[in-house]
């Protein structure tokens, strides 16, 4: 079996771009990622030449190594339009109605193409060979010289193992010997971030309900569409959001169903002509979500120093974007800790 000097587990934001910066620093490494696809929690799916973001989607110039990031790879980002109004309905509490939008300091951006464009262009950056899907681990070994890296039909050895998966998901993984207690219990006890939201894309052929300062942005606090906003591109119009987690135990067919009479009560018979609707939800996702997320208050844990100490006299370490220091649970946390761990990986094996 050939030894590597580092394994990564998991092919999301923060395991590929670790993979990257090991790969312009030529360590020899090699991510396993359990999916047939990269990048975990950010997903667009392309339906008809529309991006539909299914995952993670917007961020800011405070997310300072994602940004930078970005502009290395050379990616394009737009800001997000909310117009100047937006509905807001109350029922049954209250009425439907549109509240004035408070300007905002702070420009919010999206990725021209779709989030995964960042995935695309990283996994251009590293090769084929490095990466192995389809590959879901389930158990790690320390062994005297290495560790021992387990799927169900493949065995990996690396000096350094890197577990870039939702901490609270690692616990699917029979570490041997077992991790302490104590970090065990913060494992178990940190909130994967979005773990248990529903996200619905719906295109259209034109933007029927943009008017006087209106751009879409919709607050329900009782009804299945939560918060909706505009995401226009050249192939269509589209609204992108979010469903009440309180319905995320219903059919994708019934989320359906009750989004668009919700679009028809508020815009007419016109929201039933879409052209295309995507609606995923995350709570169903064990590759992303283990079943006691919901029992966790959201971002509980995030960010604790104690999920960024190695393991096994220094030679495993965790890190997904909840373990970072700077915006746990975000596209940046994930690339703050991929860098703090590649600048810790390459003085150990270059040392
Ligand atoms: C619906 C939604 C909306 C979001 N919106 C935003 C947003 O607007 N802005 C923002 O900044 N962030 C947002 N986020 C959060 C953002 O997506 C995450 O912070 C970031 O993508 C986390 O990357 P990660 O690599 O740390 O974890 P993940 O993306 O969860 O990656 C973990 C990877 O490990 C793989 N894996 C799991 N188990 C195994 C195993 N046993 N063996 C091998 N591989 C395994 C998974 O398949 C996955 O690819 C959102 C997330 C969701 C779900």
């Amino acid at each position: 079996m050939k030894t590597h000097d580092v394994i990564i587990v998991g092919g999301g934001l923060s395991g590929l771009s670790l993979a990257y910066y090991l790969e312009q620093n030529a360590i020899n490494y090699k991510l396993l990622e359990g999916r047939s696809r990269l990048g975990g929690r950010v997903f667009t799916i392309t339906k008809n030449g529309f991006p539909f973001e299914m995952g993670a989607t917007w961020f800011g110039e405070k997310h300072k190594r994602l940004m930078a990031l970005v502009k290395d790879l050379k990616i394009g980002y737009k800001p997000q339009v909310n117009g100047e109004k937006a509905l807001v309905d109350q029922r049954p509490f209250g009425s439907v109605g549109f509240i004035n939008i408070p300007s905002s300091e702070e420009t919010t951006y999206k990725f021209t193409k779709g989030s995964f464009s960042l995935i695309e262009a990283l996994s251009e950056k590293i090769p084929a060979l490095k990466i192995q899907l389809n590959c879901k681990v389930n158990s790690i070994k320390q062994q005297s010289e290495y560790i021992e890296v387990n799927s169900d039909s493949e065995s990996f050895c690396a000096k350094q193992v890197i577990v870039c998966l939702p901490p609270n998901l690692s616990q699917s993984i029979n570490f041997q010997p077992a991790l302490k207690t104590s970090f065990k219990n913060t494992l178990h006890q940190t909130h994967t971030w979005m773990g248990n939201s529903v996200k619905i894309a719906i295109a259209y052929e034109n933007d029927f309900w943009s008017n006087d300062g209106f751009t879409g942005t919709i607050f329900s606090n009782q009804q299945s569409i939560q918060e909706l906003y505009q995401h226009y591109n050249k192939s269509g119009y589209g609204l992108v959001g979010f469903i009440n987690q309180k319905f995320n135990n219903l059919s994708v067919i019934n989320l359906k169903e009750k989004a668009i009479k919700q679009l028809v009560e508020y815009f007419g018979e016109a929201a039933k002509d879409y052209k295309e609707i995507s609606i995923l939800n995350w709570h169903n996702e064990r590759l992303t979500t283990s079943k006691h997320n919901q029992n966790l208050i959201p971002h509980q844990t995030n960010g604790a120093k104690s999920l960024r100490e190695p393991e096994w006299k220094n030679n495993l370490w965790f890190g997904a974007s909840e373990t970072a220091k700077e915006n746990p649970g975000y596209m940046n946390g994930a690339v703050v800790r991929a860098e703090e761990l590649a600048k810790l990986l390459l003085k150990k094996i270059k040392a």
